[in-house]
């Protein structure tokens, strides 16, 4: 199906001025995608001037939160070319978290539909300094008016952007999270949507007054190995070999997670996807046998712990950033920003359209 461009997209793109300061998802493109679900049909696509939202006060999305959303990245590559990372991996996770919430899978072609367009007339958008890119929210709506709970009829899939900085978190103090949960068991831990976040707030806030940066999720089930953080998946280092909790329901399958097995595996390292005990875990950072720990997702990519608190314990991690989380960086970034070859096959490239045509 053709993308309808509204003729207003031109006169927002060229007025548009980037602010000097970005930060991350702060400042958006003035464009936005939107596709409309409504009988059983989507709509075609449409590129349109960014703008508020019409939704009615009792659409389903804001009672019942039927949404999810993905993140990711276009990046400025060496040659000057923009490129999307496994964007696929994406529209899959999307179609995933949509069906969990009884929801209408965006179909992969609108999806990429959707994060194709907005990148390829937002190039110009695309922050050029290393670690910068077009950061890309696509996201999924229930949008019927009508309070009663069952699944909504209609539904909005939107791409909104953002030029970003680089997003540094810096070394994380990690709060072992041992009263509330993220996710409940057979609930929707794996699914990327709004109210896992909503659920993780409340410890972040606490922990913040207690000096930490970021809760450390246990599984809800056994209230005893570790699952991830609120927006980021967990690796440890151990006799420099990496460990990372295997996917088991309660954890969101991260691209960067994914992306890393495979790079850390092809540069040598052993990689275990296992259970780790949260206690065994800190008995080993406490002995200097896990001497590094980090997270990692889209936005960040990696970001190196420096300590677990767990009540009134602390454990200090020997290295932060340590050099696997560093030497995993680098290799990533050089893929991202087209610095090395991509023999994985994860760059998909953009082309720019140029507005004078
Ligand atoms: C998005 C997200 C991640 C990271 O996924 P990436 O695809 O690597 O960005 C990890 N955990 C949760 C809960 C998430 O929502």
């Amino acid at each position: 199906m053709s993308i309808y461009i509204d003729p207003a997209v031109g006169a927002s793109l060229r007025g548009f001025e980037v602010p000097e300061k970005l930060g991350f998802g702060t400042v958006m493109a003035p464009v936005m995608f939107r596709a409309v679900y409504q009988d059983g049909c989507w709509s075609r696509g449409e590129l349109v001037p960014y703008a508020p939202l019409a939704l009615d006060p009792a659409a389903k999305v804001l009672h019942y939160a039927q949404s999810c959303f993905e993140g990711m990245k276009a990046y400025r590559t060496e040659g000057g070319g923009i490129a999307l990372f496994r964007p696929e991996r994406n529209a899959v996770r999307m179609a995933h978290s949509a069906e969990r919430l009884c929801m209408p899978p965006v179909p992969e072609s609108l999806f990429m539909d959707g994060v194709r367009t907005v990148t390829a007339y937002c190039a110009n958008l695309v922050p050029a300094a290393s670690g910068e890119s077009l950061y890309l929210r696509p996201f999924l709506i229930g949008t019927q008016a009508d309070l009663s709970v069952s699944a909504s009829t209609s539904y909005e899939y939107i791409v909104i952007a953002s030029p970003s900085e680089a997003y540094h978190a810096g070394n994380m103090r990690l709060w072992v999270e041992r009263e509330d949960a993220r996710a409940a068991v057979g609930g929707t831990g794996d699914a990327k949507v709004g109210g896992n976040y909503a659920a993780s707030l409340l410890s972040i806030a606490r922990l913040k007054k207690r000096g930490y940066d970021q809760s450390l999720w246990l599984n809800p089930g056994n209230r005893k190995t570790v699952d991830e953080l609120s927006g980021m998946n967990f690796f440890a280092v151990m006799d420099g070999e990496l460990h990372t909790p295997a996917l088991n329901g309660s954890i969101l399958e991260g691209v960067t997670r994914d992306t890393l097995i495979d790079l850390a595996r092809d540069l040598g390292y052993a990689v275990h996807e296992r259970a780790i005990d949260i206690d065994d875990l800190l008995e080993l950072v406490r002995s200097g046998t896990c001497n590094e720990a980090f997270a990692c997702g889209t936005a960040a990519i990696i970001s190196p712990i420096s300590v677990f608190g767990d009540g009134d314990g602390q454990y200090e991690l020997a290295q932060a950033p340590g050099p696997v989380a560093e030497r995993l960086r680098a290799a990533l970034l050089d893929i991202q920003e087209g610095r090395v070859d991509d023999r994985f096959g994860w760059m998909q490239s953009v082309e720019p359209v140029s507005l004078k045509d």
